[in-house]
């Protein structure tokens, strides 16, 4: 495994090339958690761009050494268009750190609680972001596809990867006819997302 530090004095849209092809790579924060995980499939690649919406000192981990890195301004999607609520349960949420039925997470909307499984923490940061954003989505939609794109919307105007988004998607659903459909919703609303600089 090769390490490369990557020092950021803002928010940056980064370019990593590798001296050859990679099926995967992570990056972490200086705390040592993941903040950014890619894997390539079908194919390996020698290169990515992703955002890092936080300054700081972060390390690549990769199996190839890297061997060059771009920074530009970090790049905000526009956000995906929204079906109408189908109901609303504004007002402040409880988070409870509780594992309910070996989800990540579920909401009780009528309640306003939202519960948490604690095996989210193992997975980087804006998977856990995505993970709560869907879950605060139920207070406005019962499907789920709806409160993916909640969730995701949510996590690229604070500017997060669409990868994680996905990633996120990948690991924690099933490979059911509902995992498809979702899949498969999520693909055709990312083809609407223009890519804009702020
Ligand atoms: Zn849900």
């Amino acid at each position: 495994m090769y390490k490369y530090t990557l020092k950021l004095e803002k928010p940056a849209y980064v370019t990593v090339g590798f001296k050859s092809e990679v099926k995967n790579f992570s990056v972490l924060n200086r705390d040592g958690k993941i903040f950014y995980i890619r894997e390539f499939e079908p194919e390996a690649r020698t290169f990515d761009q992703f955002n890092v919406n936080e300054a700081g000192i972060y390390t690549i981990i990769s199996g190839q050494p890297v061997a060059g890195v771009k920074l530009t301004g970090v790049r905000y999607h526009k956000p995906i268009p929204m079906p109408k609520k189908h109901w609303n349960f504004d007002g402040p949420v409880k988070m409870i750190w509780k594992n309910i039925n070996n989800s990540p997470a579920c909401m009780i909307p009528k309640k306003r609680e939202v519960y948490l499984n604690s095996m989210i923490k193992s997975y980087p940061i804006g998977v856990c972001n995505f993970v709560i954003a869907h879950e605060l989505g139920h207070r406005y939609w019962p499907d789920e596809w709806c409160c993916d794109l909640y969730a995701i919307n949510k996590v690229l105007r604070s500017g997060g990867n669409l990868y994680t988004c996905y990633y996120a998607l990948e690991k924690f659903l099933n490979r059911s006819p509902s995992k498809m459909e979702r899949i498969k919703k999520f693909i055709e609303n990312i083809r609407k997302i223009d890519y804009g600089r702020q």
